[in-house]
Formats: C-alpha cells, sequence, structure tokens
C-alpha cells in the first residue's frame, strides 16, 4: 500500500475552479470576471505591443545566454525596478539603504518576505479582512501567524478608516502590518492620501512595520507615480519597510513571474552594511527555496524600464489598460442605474484597480454563475477587466434579475 495512502485532496482554488468550470461551460454568453488578468476589448488576453517589440530585442542580441545568474538577481535590474516603485530620486536608493532581489513575482516576494520576518521578528503579521486569499496561505506556510485588521464597510462600501485605525492601536507595539500599496483587492477600494496619512501617524505611533504588497502599480489610476504614492509617503516619514513588487499586471507577464522584493533600512550611518546583510540574508532564504528566481520575464522588464521609447510606450500601453476598465465600471454604472435595478451602484464607478466588490451576495452570484453563466467569485468580487461592450449588458441585465 502506498506510504502516501491516506492523504487527501486539497480543495481546489477557488478562483482557478471558476476558470475551469467557465471553460467547460457551453452557453456562447458565458464570462468571466473571476480572475485577476487584463482583457482587451474583445475579451481576449492582451500581450503589451512594447512586451512584444523587448522580446524580438533579447532574442536579437548575440550576448544572451541562459547561464545561472547570482542568487540576488542582475544588480541593474535591482535598481532599476527599485526605481519603478520608490522614485527614480528616492533618498533610500541615492543612500544606498535599499536591499533589493528577484523573486517569482509578487507571490514569491511575499514568500520571502515572510521567511525574513520569521527569522528576523516571528510575530503574526495583520492583514485586511478581507484580503487576496494567498495572503493567508503564504503566512501560514512560512510557519507565521495571522491576524485581521478591519477595512471594509458592507453596509456603506467603503473603506472603515475608524475601525481600521482602532485596530492598529490595538494591536501590540511593533507589529507588522501588511498594506496593499494601491488597488485593494478584493474591495478595489483605497485609502485616500487624507487617510493614508492618518494610518501612517498611528503606525508611528506605535512603532509598526509596514509590509507593501504592490501587485498593481499603474493599474489604479494608470500613473506609476500615484500608485506608488503610500510607499513613498510612508519612506519619507523615515519608515523602515518591506515593499513586495510585482510585474505581473502592469506588464501583462502573468505566467512569466517578474518581480521584486524590496527591504528599505530607516537613514543610520551604517543603514548601507544593514542593508547589504539584508541583502544577503534575502538571498541566502532564496536559495533554500529556489535557488534563484526565473530570468526571461525580467530580462524582458529591464529592456522596456532602460530604453526611454519603449519605457514610455509601456506607460501608454497601461493606460490603455487602466482607462478601459474605468470605460467599463462606467458603462456597468450606467446601465444598472438605467434599468433602475434595486441598490445603490455608484460604487463600481468609484472603486478602482481590476476589481468592484460589487456587494452581490453568495446566493445571487450563485444564481449568475448557475443561470447566467457569469463566473465570479462567491465574495462578490468581479474581475472589471472581463467586461467588454459587447457583453456589459448581458451582465446588467443578469445582475437586475438576480438582485429583484
Ligand atoms: N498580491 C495581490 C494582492 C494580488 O492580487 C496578486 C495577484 N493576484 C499578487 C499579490 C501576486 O501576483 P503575482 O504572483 O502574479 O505577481
Amino acid at each position: 500500500m502506498s506510504r502516501f495512502n491516506t492523504l487527501e485532496a486539497q480543495p481546489k482554488d477557488p478562483i482557478f475552479a471558476l476558470v475551469d468550470l467557465y471553460q467547460k461551460d457551453e452557453n456562447p454568453n458565458k464570462i468571466n470576471i473571476s480572475v485577476g488578468a487584463y482583457r482587451d476589448e474583445n475579451g481576449n488576453p492582451y500581450v503589451l505591443p512594447v512586451v512584444k517589440k523587448a522580446k524580438q530585442i533579447l532574442l536579437n542580441d548575440p550576448n544572451a545566454n541562459h547561464e545561472y545568474n547570482p542568487m540576488t538577481g542582475v544588480d541593474s535590474f535591482c535598481k532599476n525596478a527599485a526605481k519603478v516603485i520608490l522614485g527614480k530620486d528616492s533618498p533610500a536608493l541615492i543612500e544606498d539603504r535599499c536591499a533589493t532581489i528577484q523573486t517569482v513575482a509578487g507571490t514569491g516576494a511575499l514568500k520571502i518576505a515572510c521567511e525574513f520576518l520569521k527569522k528576523t521578528k516571528n510575530t503574526p503579521i495583520y492583514i485586511s479582512n478581507p484580503t487576496w486569499a494567498n495572503h493567508k496561505a503564504i503566512i501560514e506556510f512560512s510557519g507565521l501567524e495571522w491576524k485581521e485588521y478591519s477595512y471594509w464597510c458592507q453596509e456603506k462600501r467603503n473603506l472603515n478608516i475608524d475601525a481600521l485605525l482602532e485596530d492598529m492601536m490595538n494591536a501590540p507595539d511593533n507589529s507588522t502590518f501588511l498594506l496593499h500599496a494601491c488597488a485593494h483587492n478584493p474591495t478595489g477600494t483605497d485609502p485616500t492620501k487624507e487617510e493614508w496619512k492618518k494610518i501612517c501617524e498611528v503606525m508611528k505611533k506605535k512603532n509598526h512595520f509596514p509590509f507593501f504588497d504592490c501587485a498593481y502599480q499603474g493599474f489604479a489610476s494608470g500613473s506609476l507615480e500615484n500608485d506608488a504614492w503610500a510607499i513613498r509617503y510612508f519612506l519619507e516619514q523615515g519608515f523602515e519597510a518591506i515593499v513586495c513588487q510585482s510585474f505581473s499586471k502592469n506588464m501583462g507577464l502573468y505566467s512569466e513571474r517578474a518581480g521584486y522584493i524590496h527591504v528599505i533600512v530607516e537613514p543610520s550611518s551604517n543603514a548601507s552594511e544593514i542593508a547589504r546583510n539584508i541583502r544577503s540574508n534575502l538571498s541566502s532564504i532564496t536559495r533554500s527555496i529556489l535557488s534563484n528566481a526565473p530570468n526571461f520575464a525580467v530580462r524582458i522588464v529591464d529592456i522596456i524600464l532602460s530604453d526611454p521609447q519603449l519605457y514610455n510606450e509601456w506607460i501608454e500601453q497601461m493606460n490603455i489598460m487602466s482607462g478601459r476598465i474605468q470605460k467599463m465600471r462606467k458603462l456597468t454604472r450606467d446601465k444598472l442605474v438605467e434599468l433602475k435595478t434595486p441598490g445603490t451602484w455608484d460604487h463600481i464607478q468609484k472603486q478602482i484597480g481590476m476589481f468592484s466588490f460589487t456587494g452581490l451576495t453568495v446566493k445571487q452570484v450563485e444564481c449568475l454563475i448557475e443561470k447566467f453563466s457569469i463566473y465570479m467569485t462567491k465574495n462578490g468580487r468581479m474581475s472589471v477587466a472581463g467586461l467588454t461592450e459587447k457583453n456589459v449588458d448581458y451582465f446588467c441585465k443578469s445582475v437586475d434579475w438576480v438582485v429583484r
């Protein structure tokens, strides 16, 4: 008998399970708004033209090879990526107090971050309620504990800033808070700048440690600068921080796994030395988990980041993506209002990033799946990128039906 005989199958990931069901569904009107991946105006995956150009450049490079990289990744790539998120004039970069290594996209960055936190801090990580489901799994698999802080007010469909601040005040001093840098998943609702300032103030008072997850830079507002505002503001206030950076969404490199982790050290006379030691620890953690991160996608990223012309094309194409999502938000909201669908729908237009937390109940979502072949997660989150001008009417009429 197999030594694995007693092993039970694990529940399928709810999002990938929905994608499976969607693919098997024969309804010609079916819609997939479950997975957080951009779709073009015809509902197809989008390879950014600038990514195609960069791939060609890489292909034509006579010096490109498949040798092992250092475990940290390529130094110049790390520096260029850090500039995207921290800003090219970032004091942390100029003063050489940011430890950066290449990771397996954003998820890999979070994993390395948790292992690093276990080694250096080993206290619970506070996550927003709700949050991206994988946050809990990554933290647990790293042997750490998570606790939740308040985030969402279901009644007002908005951020519950008072409850959030109260939870931060009540957490033990020097706690770690995992913060979505922008385009909060699943709620599509970020703190305003004024609210970030309040969060910063409380975190300072309590000596809390900010651990930023930034998977959607550029997707929330269309501007890399605006979407990194919270991170940069915290650093200006003198915080040390971890920043997990993903290029999966903003360059459409989902399965290629491009990302970085940055650990920023507070200013001091030996900050550079501390950063070097942190980088060596991040590197040794990486060694034991995966040796070194894949190189193909970060080479594409770096070709784009290093060439001003390609960089501008990237920004334009990112704007096309975020602009189309914003347009679909408005169309959806307007159509639901026109149909006089019971309830308020302004939040669909107000929310940002890839997702909208619609407020639909589990029962209503189940009905959308079963009766209308519209696949979205049970918590009422929809990936707005899955809507197009061709399917938005069908979507809104179906929502109207389930809500009544
Ligand atoms: N953080 C959040 C909040 C996310 O939504 C995602 C992707 N769904 C990630 C991190 C990780 O993305 P990836 O590993 O594809 O870069």
